[in-house]
C-alpha cells in the first residue's frame, strides 16, 4: 500500500485552479520533496494531505485513509510541521509537548518517557524548561518536529522545514529528518533549496502554477534533461545549453571557432528547475 496517493486532484480558490490535476505516489519509507517557485501550490497541496482543507476535486489517501472520508484516522497517521511557528511561545518547550501528547490522549505512563525521548532526540533536552519565546528559530522548528512526532506518526509532512534558518543550523535539521526516515518514517517536504534536495529527497517533484511538470529520482531527472551543461555569457546573463553527456558537450566546446564566455559542467538539479520554470530556486 502507498503510503500517499493522489489522483486527479484540483484544488479551485476564487474560481482559480491553484492544484490542477495532480496525481502521486509515495511509497512507505521515501523522502519526497515538492519542489517549486513560490505560489505553485506546494502548501496547498500539504494542507490537503494533512486534512485541513479539501480538494475541489479527485481523491487524496493518506496512510491507507480517504483524507475527506476518514480525517480522524488520517490525523492519527500524520505528523505536520507547517511553514508558521505553531507552538505556544508563552508556555515552556515540556509543557508544549505535555499539551499536545494529552491532545492526542497519550497515557501517563508513556507520556513522559516519550517527551523525554523527543526532546532528546532533538537536542532540546537542556531547554525542557524555556519559554519557547527565548528559543532561537532553528531551536522553535525542531520543537514542532519533537512535538509532530510524539504520537509515533507513520508520515511526516514539513512544509519548508529550514526555511529562513542559517546553514549550520538547517545541515543540523537534515540529519534529524534523515534519521527519522532510517528508522522508516515516510516524509513529504516541501523546499526551494536545491541542497536540501540533493541531500535528502529520493525523490522529486516539480509543481509550477499548480502542475507537476516533472517527477523522478535527481539522476533520472538529469538524465532526461541532459548530464552536460554548456553556459555561454552573453552580456550580463547566461545561456544554458543541455547535452546529453559531458563527452558531448566538451565535443560542442572544442568545436567552437570563439569560446569566449563559454564553459562546461555537469548540470544540477538548480539548472533544470530554470530550466522548466524559468524561476531561480529562491
Ligand atoms: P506555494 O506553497 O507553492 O508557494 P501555495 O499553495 O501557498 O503555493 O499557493 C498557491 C496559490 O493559491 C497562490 O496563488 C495563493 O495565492 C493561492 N491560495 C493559497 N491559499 C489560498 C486561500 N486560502 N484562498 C485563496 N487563494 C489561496
Amino acid at each position: 500500500m502507498a503510503a500517499v496517493a493522489l489522483q486527479n486532484v484540483h484544488k479551485v480558490y476564487n474560481n482559480v485552479c491553484v492544484v490542477n490535476d495532480l496525481s502521486l505516489t509515495i511509497q512507505p519509507g521515501e523522502i519526497f520533496g515538492l519542489l517549486g517557485p513560490n505560489g505553485a501550490g506546494k502548501s496547498t497541496t500539504i494542507r490537503m494531505l494533512t486534512t485541513l482543507t479539501q480538494p475541489t476535486q479527485g481523491e487524496i489517501v493518506v496512510a491507507g485513509y480517504d483524507v475527506v472520508r476518514q480525517p480522524f484516522w488520517v490525523k492519527q497517521q500524520i505528523g505536520v510541521v507547517l511553514q508558521q511557528i505553531s507552538v505556544d511561545v508563552d508556555l515552556t518547550v515540556w509543557e508544549n509537548m505535555e499539551f499536545h501528547a494529552r491532545m492526542h490522549h497519550i497515557p501517563n505512563s508513556r507520556r513522559q518517557q516519550d517527551i523525554s525521548r523527543w526532546l532528546d532526540y532533538v537536542e532540546l533536552s537542556d531547554r525542557s524548561q524555556s519559554l519557547v519565546k527565548t528559543l532561537s528559530g532553528g531551536m522553535k522548528r525542531r520543537l514542532q518536529i519533537a512535538r509532530a512526532l510524539l504520537h509515533q506518526p507513520q508520515i511526516l509532512f514539513l512544509d519548508e522545514p529550514t526555511v529562513g534558518l542559517d546553514p549550520q543550523t538547517r545541515r543540523r535539521l537534515w540529519e534529524i529528518i534523515k534519521g527519522l526516515n532510517q528508522q522508516g518514517m515516510t516524509i513529504l517536504l516541501t523546499t526551494h533549496y536545491m541542497e536540501e534536495v540533493e541531500y535528502l529527497c529520493d525523490r522529486i517533484g516539480i509543481m509550477d502554477n499548480g502542475k507537476l511538470i516533472e517527477m523522478g529520482t535527481l539522476e533520472e531527472l538529469r538524465h532526461k534533461h541532459g548530464l552536460g551543461l554548456l553556459m555561454k555569457q552573453d552580456g550580463d546573463r547566461w545561456d544554458y545549453t543541455f547535452f546529453p553527456t559531458m563527452d558531448e558537450a566538451q565535443v560542442h566546446l572544442a568545436a567552437q571557432i570563439d569560446k569566449t564566455g563559454m564553459m562546461i559542467r555537469p548540470s544540477n538539479l538548480e539548472d533544470i528547475f530554470v530550466d522548466l520554470t524559468g524561476h531561480n530556486l529562491d
